[in-house]
Order: structure tokens, then C-alpha cells, then sequence
């Protein structure tokens, strides 16, 4: 490895010891960068790895709020503004009460490559705080998000940060941030948040896009390897707003998602999550209890596995991880790579240990495609949400479906040129992380040292 990367590498471990989340994305981003640091000295000579490790701003406050009964409860509210060389700071907020500064800095970091491959201006950032939403009344989530946007609204603008939701962050919460931040400053700027509701200057399709994007980035690589998506079976871990879109997209284009793993364990449905019924079903089923899929096994005579997850079936044809960080560690990896099945597409953020990523990416049967790009359509329909607002119009949906198609098909083009260009073959990994660094690299490098 290049002896500057390396030491960039070992620079962010031992000054973030306490944040493994966030070592583990710069070591998994950085290490495939060094043919690029190799081809390109002057970057070292500006100490442009040194810099894009480091926020540009990243920053705390304090979120206090009242539950039903009258209590006082104090949450830390976080926003990190990690990289604006190439447009406005863009990104989620997740509210989980896992969340601290390694998680916002992991999720901010991968946000600056993600939101690059889109080939639209917005800079990478992330934000959120560590409110568990589970249990909470609607007024409880209201009077938190209004708290929450008290403190942030002055950071935060179309030109500035677009934050957006996350984990714990959908519709509703959104509408809640919104609607103080109009209160706050008196203005109509529809362009600070996106993932708004349709009433007030939402995009069409954007609930969806990350799921679609995902799928019509799993079109190309089948495409690529001279395969079609019909009859595919696919397993999936989550069925949020991503796993719902993708077995949406899925159904409508001839394949099926037949696994689909919660957090009590996972579901076998040999006929797929296919009709209509079975998917409203499964919003349903997330609105009253986000914790359980259980019920979709009782109401469907379906097979339930409790407290498992549903890697190393073998009567699927593809793999997507679309709950959360770190769900496929090693042992997970040994048996995807055992079951024989070919493909592996990473969905959620940062969804595979480094060690499973390493691992899987060297069997010679399998074909792994990273979150960065693949989940790239949320956060790129996003930008065009962006665009609408500010060009006070609303696409159909259509336009924007037809947008979001070509977005990802570039992206997964851009990510096997930049893979060739550097003599690594379909190594779609690879070539994700240095698509995305050379554009906000060569950005970077014009506009000087700051
Ligand atoms: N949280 C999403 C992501 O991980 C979407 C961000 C956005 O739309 O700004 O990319």
C-alpha cells in the first residue's frame, strides 16, 4: 500500500480509537485509493488525505424535551458538515439511541463519495442524535423534533446543509423539522429539507428511490454479466423504507424477494413479498411494531426462523443487506460465500465488517457491489427534490423514476470505468470509492487549502 495512505490510515486509528465505526470506513475507503495517491503526488504534497478525513464542521447541542407526563428528558443532538468542496452539505439524521459521534462521522464520511457518484452538486454530511424513537407518542416525537430544529435552524439552509431523514427519521419527522424551521425564520425555503412530504414541496418517488435505485443498480451488474432479473430470488435483511422499495421494484420486474430477515428473526416466503396485498401488508405491520415480522408468517402460513438471520440460504440467486452497519460479520460471510450464491449487493450503510468485505470480495464465484453506490438513488432523489424546489415545479413521477434509472446506471458505469482505469478488472468496490474521491478530490485540489 502507499506509504502516505497507509499513514493517513494509521493517523485516523489511533486519534479515533473510541469511534471504530468511523476507523472502519477510512480504512476500507482509503485502502483502495492507493493506486490513485500513486498515480497523483501532488495530492500528498498538499495533505489531501489528512484533510479529507477531517469535518469540515462537526458539532453537538442539546436537545431538551417533554414526554405525555409531563417529564424533562435531555438528548445530544448531532450535525456533521464532513465535506462541501463539491455543493452544499447533504445528508439524513438518524435518531437511534446507539447514535454518538462515531456513528455520524461513518455515516458523514461515506456520504462525501455516495453523494458524488450521483454526479449532482451536494457535499457530504450527516447528522442525528441519540433519541430512541421506539415507544414514542406522536406529540413526544413532535415536541423532540421541534426542540431538535430550535437548535440546528441556524446552521442549516439550501445553500448551506440539507438535512434529510434516516434511520428514526421518515415523513413524519420530517414534516415536525420542517414546519419549526418555517416558524423559526419566517421564510418559505423549501430546498433545506428533503424527504418532505408531497404537500409541501416533496419529490414524488423519493420514499422509494433508495430501494428502486438499488434494484436498477443490481439491473446493471446482471446486465454486465450477461444475466436478466427475471426469476431472480433474492434474501434481504429489513424491510424499512429501503427493503420495502426494493421488494417493491423487484416484483414489478419479474423477480421476487423470498427472504427477508427483522430484528426477531426472519421470514421464508417461497412466493415472494409480491402482491399488492403483501406489501401494504408489511407497511402495516411496520407502523404498529417495528420490532417484529413475525406477523407476516402468521397471517401468510410462512415459515419463521426466530433470532436468526437469513444468510447462507441457498434457494435465492442474490443477497441484499438493507438493514444496518455491520449485520454481516464473518461468520455471515463464510456462509454467503458457502451457499454459492453469486451475488452479493450491499444496500444499508456500511452493512459488512471489513473482514467479511475482504472476504468476499476474494471468492472467486462472487460478485460484491458496495452500499455507497448501490444505495446512491435515495440521496441522489433527493438532490433532484432540490432541484424541484428550486425551480418552484413538481416532476411526475415518472420524470423522476426516469431520472433516478439513468442516475443509477451512470453510477455503476463511472464505478467500472474508474475500476479498469486503475488495472483492478469489475472490481465495482474499488471503483465506487475512486470515482467518488476524484471528483471531490480534483475539487478540493482547485480550490486551494482550506
Ligand atoms: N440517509 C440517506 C443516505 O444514507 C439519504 C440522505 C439524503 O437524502 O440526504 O444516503
Amino acid at each position: 500500500m502507499n506509504a502516505y495512505v497507509q499513514r493517513v490510515i494509521e493517523n485516523v486509528k489511533a486519534k479515533h480509537a473510541s469511534e471504530p465505526e468511523f476507523c472502519q470506513t477510512i480504512e476500507e475507503v482509503l485502502s483502495s485509493l492507493s493506486p490513485v495517491i500513486d498515480k497523483h503526488p501532488e495530492y500528498e504534497k498538499v495533505d489531501l488525505l489528512g484533510r479529507i478525513v477531517e469535518p469540515e464542521r462537526m458539532f453537538t447541542f442539546r436537545v431538551v424535551w417533554m414526554d405525555d407526563a409531563g417529564n424533562y428528558h435531555t438528548n445530544t443532538g448531532y450535525r456533521c458538515q464532513f465535506n462541501g468542496a463539491i455543493g452544499p452539505y447533504k445528508g439524513g439524521l438518524r435518531f437511534q439511541k446507539n447514535v454518538y459521534p462515531g456513528i455520524i462521522k461513518f455515516l458523514g464520511f461515506e456520504q462525501i463519495f455516495k453523494n458524488a457518484l450521483t454526479g449532482l452538486p451536494i457535499g457530504g454530511g450527516k447528522g442525528g442524535s441519540d433519541f430512541d424513537p421506539y415507544g414514542k407518542s406522536d406529540a413526544e416525537v413532535m415536541r423532540f423534533c421541534q426542540s431538535f430544529m430550535t437548535a440546528l435552524y441556524r446552521y442549516i439552509g439550501p445553500d448551506i446543509d440539507v438535512p434529510a431523514g434516516d434511520m428514526g427519521v421518515g415523513g413524519r419527522e420530517i414534516g415536525y423539522l420542517f414546519g419549526q424551521y418555517r416558524r423559526l425564520k419566517g421564510v418559505w425555503e423549501n430546498g433545506v429539507l428533503t424527504g418532505k412530504g408531497l404537500s409541501y414541496g416533496g419529490s414524488l418517488i423519493r420514499p422509494e428511490a433508495t430501494g428502486y435505485g438499488a434494484v436498477y443498480y443490481l439491473q446493471e451488474v446482471l446486465k454486465h454479466e450477461n444475466d436478466t432479473i427475471e426469476g431472480k430470488k433474492i434474501a434481504i435483511s429489513g424491510y424499512g423504507n429501503v427493503g420495502w422499495g426494493i421488494m417493491k421494484k423487484a416484483a414489478q420486474l419479474g423477480a421476487a424477494v423470498t427472504y427477508f430477515a427483522g430484528p426477531d428473526g426472519y421470514i421464508h416466503d417461497p412466493d415472494g413479498v409480491v402482491t399488492e396485498e403483501k406489501l401494504n401488508f408489511i407497511l402495516e405491520m411496520r407502523a404498529k411494531d417495528p420490532m417484529h415480522c413475525k406477523p407476516y408468517a402468521d397471517k401468510y402460513g410462512c415459515e419463521f426462523v426466530p433470532g436468526e438471520k437469513c444468510w447462507g440460504v441457498k434457494d435465492v440467486d442474490i443477497y441484499m443487506p438493507a438493514a444496518m452497519q455491520n449485520d454481516v460479520k464473518m461468520e455471515s460471510a463464510v456462509k454467503i460465500a458457502e451457499s454459492g450464491v453469486k451475488y452479493y449487493i450491499e444496500v444499508a450503510n456500511m452493512p459488512t465488517t471489513n473482514d467479511a468485505l475482504d472476504y468476499l470480495r476474494k471468492q472467486k464465484h462472487m460478485i460484491v457491489a458496495p452500499s455507497k453506490a448501490v444505495n446512491a438513488g435515495g440521496v441522489g432523489v433527493s438532490a433532484l427534490e432540490m432541484a424541484q424546489n428550486s425551480e418552484r415545479l413538481v416532476w411526475s413521477a415518472e420524470e423522476v423514476d426516469e431520472q433516478l434509472h439513468r442516475m443509477m446506471e451512470n453510477i455503476h458505469r463511472v464505478s467500472a470505468e474508474a475500476a479498469e482505469e486503475y488495472g483492478l478488472g469489475y472490481d465495482l468496490v474499488a471503483g465506487a470509492n475512486i470515482a467518488g474521491f476524484k471528483k471531490v478530490a480534483t475539487a478540493m485540489f482547485e480550490q486551494g487549502a482550506f
